[in-house]
C-alpha cells in the first residue's frame, strides 16, 4: 500500500522506518513474549525503554545535567495550568507573549492561578509575526517569561529568543521541538506534547532546569508537582509506557538522520519548496506570516478567494495529499511540514501547487 503525503498538524505522520519496527516487535519484544504493552512498568525490560528515550533527548539536544527530563501526560494543555501552579507565587507575575491561540491558552490557564502580564503581542495584526525581541516589557517581579516557540496554527516561528537576566524563561515548543539546534541552557523549562515531532500522543516532554523545581510550590496536589515526577524519574505512577517507547524510537531514527543538524538543513530544504512555491506564485497563493517570521514546520497559505482555497483543498484531497486544511479557527491552507513528513512529500505537494496555479490562473 503507497503511504499518504501526510501534512497534518498533530497527531502527524511518523517515519516509515519506525512504524516498521514497533511492527516487528510489536507482539514479541525483545524476547519476552509481550508487547511493550503489556510489560510492567516497574520491570528492567521497561526501564531499559524509558532510560533510553531520556539519555537520547539528552544526547540529541545536548541537555546539560542540571535538567531534569520527564515525561508526562495531560499533553502541552495541562502544561499550561501547571507551569502557574508550580511557579506563579502570590507576588509574582507570569508574563506571557502572545503569539497565537496556543499562547493565549497558556495565558488563560495561568490568570486562574495568578497574576499575569502581556509583554507583548502580535494579535494586532493577526498573528502573522512574531515581536522584536526589544519589544519585550517586562517586569523586575516576572516569575517567567512564557513563549510559544512555533505557533502551529498562524504559521510563525522565532528565530531569536529573548534573554533577560533573572527571568525564567519557559517555552511551549510543542511543534518544532528538534526541528533545529537550540541552546538548552537559555530555558528554565521547555515543554512540548509528542503528537508533532516526538512521536505518538499521550506523552509530553518536559525539561527542567533543576534550580527552578527548588522554588517551585508545595502545597499543590502530589501528581501535579513536577518534583514527585522528578524525584520518581517519571515513574510516580504508570507512565504512558508505548507512546515512551515509539518516542525512544523516534529519537533513535533523528539519530541516524544525523542529528538535530541534518534534521534542520533537510527541514529548510523541504519548507523552500513550498515557499518557493508560494513566491513564485505572482500573489495566487498568500503566505499568512511575514517573510522574516515564518515556519520550518507549519505553512500557512491562502489562495485568492474562499471558493479557490475550497477548490484547492478537495482537488489536494483527491491526488491523495492529507491535512492541507487550515486550523478550523482560521481557515484557509495550511502544510505541516515535521520532521517525519519525507522530502518526496513536499516535493509533490509543490508540483500540486504549481499545476494548480497554472489550471486556474487565467
Ligand atoms: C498542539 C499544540 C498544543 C496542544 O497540545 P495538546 O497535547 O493537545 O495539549 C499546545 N501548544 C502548541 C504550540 C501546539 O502546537
Amino acid at each position: 500500500m503507497e503511504r499518504a503525503y501526510n501534512f497534518n498538524a498533530g497527531p502527524s505522520a511518523l517515519p516509515l522506518e519506525v512504524l516498521n519496527r514497533a511492527q516487528e516487535e510489536l507482539v514479541n519484544f525483545k524476547q519476552t513474549g509481550m508487547s511493550v504493552m503489556e510489560l510492567s512498568h516497574r520491570s528492567k525490560e521497561y526501564e531499559e525503554v524509558h532510560e533510553q528515550a531520556q539519555s537520547l533527548l539528552r544526547e540529541l539536544m545536548q541537555i546539560p545535567n542540571n535538567y531534569e527530563i520527564l515525561f508526562l501526560q495531560g499533553g502541552a494543555s495541562l502544561q499550561f495550568a501547571q507551569i502557574p501552579m508550580n511557579f506563579l507565587r502570590e507576588g509574582k507575575i507570569g508574563n506571557y507573549v502572545l503569539t497565537g491561540s496556543w499562547s493565549e491558552k497558556a495565558l488563560k490557564e495561568a490568570k486562574l492561578i495568578g497574576e499575569t502580564f502581556i509583554g507583548a503581542s502580535t494579535k494586532e495584526q493577526g498573528y502573522n509575526s512574531i515581536p522584536h525581541v526589544e519589544e519585550i516589557a517586562i517586569n523586575k517581579n516576572d516569575a517567567y517569561l512564557h513563549v510559544t516557540s512555533n505557533n502551529t496554527i498562524y504559521g510563525t516561528q522565532w528565530h531569536k529568543f529573548p534573554q533577560f537576566e533573572n527571568i525564567s524563561l519557559i517555552a511551549d515548543m510543542s511543534s518544532d521541538i528538534l526541528c533545529r539546534p537550540i541552546q538548552v541552557e537559555n530555558f528554565s523549562l521547555i515543554y512540548a506534547g509528542a503528537q508533532k515531532n516526538l512521536g505518538p500522543s499521550g506523552v509530553t516532554v518536559v525539561i527542567v532546569k533543576k534550580d527552578l523545581l527548588e522554588n517551585s510550590r508545595q502545597d499543590i496536589p502530589t501528581i501535579l508537582r513536577y518534583t514527585t515526577h522528578a524525584e520518581a524519574n517519571s515513574l510516580y505512577n504508570t507512565p504512558p509506557t508505548f507512546a515512551i517507547y515509539m518516542l525512544s524510537k523516534v529519537l533513535e531514527w533523528v539519530k541516524e538522520q544525523g542529528g538535530i543538524q541534518a534534521i534542520e538543513k533537510r527541514n529548510i530544504e523541504k519548507a523552500k519548496l513550498i515557499y518557493d512555491a508560494i513566491d513564485e506564485s505572482e500573489g495566487f497563493y498568500r503566505g499568512h506570516a511575514e517573510k522574516n517570521s515564518r515556519s520550518l514546520m507549519n505553512i500557512t497559505f491562502n489562495l485568492p478567494s474562499d471558493e479557490l482555497n475550497k477548490k484547492f483543498l478537495a482537488e489536494a484531497k483527491a491526488a491523495g495529499f492529507v491535512g492541507l486544511n487550515g486550523h478550523r479557527s482560521v481557515g484557509g491552507c495550511r502544510a505541516s511540514t515535521y520532521n517525519s513528513v519525507p522530502l518526496e512529500a513536499c516535493m509533490a505537494l509543490r508540483q500540486f501547487m504549481i499545476e494548480f496555479k497554472d489550471n486556474h490562473n487565467q
